[in-house]
């Protein structure tokens, strides 16, 4: 049966007036499960006022009240996130245990936020000129807006939305139409925990309802996740809206084996890293720089355990699911293909896996590609699938330009024994989030997430104390009371004294 996966405004569900839908499936088997709204112009209009509405009651809701309401959030997200995970294997197609994994994540930022009381404590000095003191206080931006991709249903958009109410905001969440579910969910989760109509709305839909987004004067920030090219649009646009924006984007992320690594944790690693959530992570490993006279060995521990990858459905006990859509399925093949055509050499072959599964799911076996150079389209594109690129090079130097030639700077690792290597390294590498022996180096809810160069558009990375900074505006007060040697008229310019 096919229903259609509505809007969220209120606390409620919202139909909305457009009759424009999109298929949402279950890529394991291929079934469309459900179709998805797609907002018209209207209906993204009517979701920001409601946003817009339901700001200045927020605005103005104690700190006390606001963090017993994500307190509660977190209960319930703790208790009840199998159901969440179930969803998200539903449509995105990940592992259970995965999908999990992304819920944890994002929870840890709704923990961060439930202590944002703290985070939000000004300065004041007494006396700054006589009788004169000064304080700074932080202050909520209104509604704003959180664009999110297929590939972390639950855990981008809590990177952001829960920082935004804990400081005040109202969201307006535009989740990617591939896997929409989630997000409703979590909607009718605040609802439960109290959260009063109009601060959470969720506006599902594509080009249309993102383009809204970025040019209503209703909406005063945009924090975006995606590919590049749709980042550098959103930040493009929303900055000359005049709104404040963060726009995250794609990325290939490198890991360098040096001699010295131990090339059993770092071939375990590359698995983890190159073939977990099928290659759909911003933090995927894609390419593994071997260094010096290792790489045949390394190669060699990477395909004896890719062959042990149980490639199936995410509901059974499989390591890695199939691809979200049939169309992206084909496109990571058709790079798989280019890079036989291109003279590189296919270790372990994806495209004639056996899963446990049925014929109709996106299906595709880890892929193992030797032998690749800087100029074949497998590692020039962000190719978002179980398809890791090995590139040789000579010297930690020649490993070190390679990383940092590549446009692209979200994460990185290194893996090594030597100390020494390793503290030249995370200073001299160009990469946001770097890992040393750890793979997929993504920062703690406290700390911040984001990449260099064209993985993110803006100066603010996503949660830690930059997230608490990109959703609030700082406001400066300067205060005299009582004070008879005020010294009457005088039209020059303030002087401390
Ligand atoms: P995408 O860019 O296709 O879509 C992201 C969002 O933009 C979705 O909500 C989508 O509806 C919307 N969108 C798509 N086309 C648009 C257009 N022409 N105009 C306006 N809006 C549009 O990305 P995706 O395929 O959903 O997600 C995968 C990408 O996201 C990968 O490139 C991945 O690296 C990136 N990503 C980055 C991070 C990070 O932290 N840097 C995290 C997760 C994913």
């Amino acid at each position: 049966m096919s229903t259609t996966i509505p809007h969220w405004v209120n606390n409620a569900e919202f139909a909305g007036s457009s009759t424009a839908t999109a298929p949402v499936t279950n890529p394991a088997t291929g079934e469309t499960t459900g179709r998805v709204a797609l907002a018209g112009i209207d209906d993204a209009r009517a979701v920001i006022d409601a946003a817009a509405a339901a700001y200045p009651g927020w605005r103005d809701t104690s700190l006390a009240k606001r963090t017993a309401i994500l307190f509660n959030f977190r209960e319930l997200l703790n208790a009840r996130k199998d159901e969440l995970a179930a969803i998200i294997t539903g449509e995105h197609g990940k592992v259970l245990s995965d999908a999990l994994g992304e819920i944890g994540r994002g929870q840890e930022v709704v923990e961060f936020a439930c202590g944002v009381p703290h985070l939000l404590k000004g300065g004041f000095t007494e006396n700054a000129s006589t009788n004169v003191d000064a304080h700074s206080s932080l202050q909520p931006l209104g509604p704003v807006a959180v664009i999110s991709p297929f590939n972390f249903p639950a855990m981008v958009p809590m990177w952001f939305f829960p920082i935004a109410i804990a400081t005040g905001n109202t969201v307006v969440l535009k989740p990617s139409e591939k896997d929409p579910s989630a997000s409703l969910w979590l909607a009718r989760l605040w609802a439960e925990a109290g959260l009063p109509p109009g601060v959470f709305n969720v506006l599902q839909g594509d080009k249309t309802a993102v383009d809204e987004l970025l040019v209503n004067p209703g909406i005063k920030a945009v924090s975006f996740v995606g590919s590049t090219p749709i980042a550098r649009h959103v930040y493009a646009t929303g900055c000359a809206a005049g709104k404040r924006v963060q726009a995250l984007g794609g990325a290939k992320n490198h890991a360098v084996v040096l001699p010295d690594a131990d090339l059993d944790v770092a071939a375990d690693a590359m698995i983890n890293a190159g073939f977990g959530s099928a290659g759909e992570r911003c933090m995927a490993i894609s390419v593994a720089v071997a260094v010096g006279p290792i790489a045949d060995e390394f190669v060699a521990k990477i395909a004896e355990r890719a062959a042990t990858i149980r490639t199936g459905d995410g509901t059974r006990d499989s390591d890695m699911g199939p691809l979200v859509t049939r169309e992206h399925r084909d496109k990571v093949i058709s790079y798989i293909d280019d890079g036989e055509t291109d003279g590189a050499k296919i270790v372990v072959d994806g495209r004639n896996v056996s899963v446990d599964g049925a014929d109709g799911g996106f299906w595709l076996g880890p892929t193992l590609i030797d032998h690749v150079t800087t100029d074949m389209s497998v590692y020039t594109d962000e190719i978002f699938g179980p398809v890791l690129a090995v590139v040789r090079v000579e010297s930690y130097d020649d490993a070190l330009r390679l990383v940092n030639a590549n446009p692209y700077g979200n994460g990185t690792a290194l893996f090594t024994n030597d100390g020494g290597a390793a503290r030249r390294f995370q200073k001299e590498v160009e990469v946001g989030m770097v890992g040393i022996n750890v793979a997929i180096p993504v920062p703690m809810a406290y700390y911040s997430f984001g990449g260099w160069k064209a993985s993110l558009f803006g100066d603010t990375h996503a949660h830690g104390v930059e997230g608490v900074h990109f959703f609030t505006r700082t406001k400066a007060v300067t205060t005299r009371w009582l004070d008879p040697s005020h010294g009457g008229i005088n039209l020059g310019f303030p002087q401390n004294a």
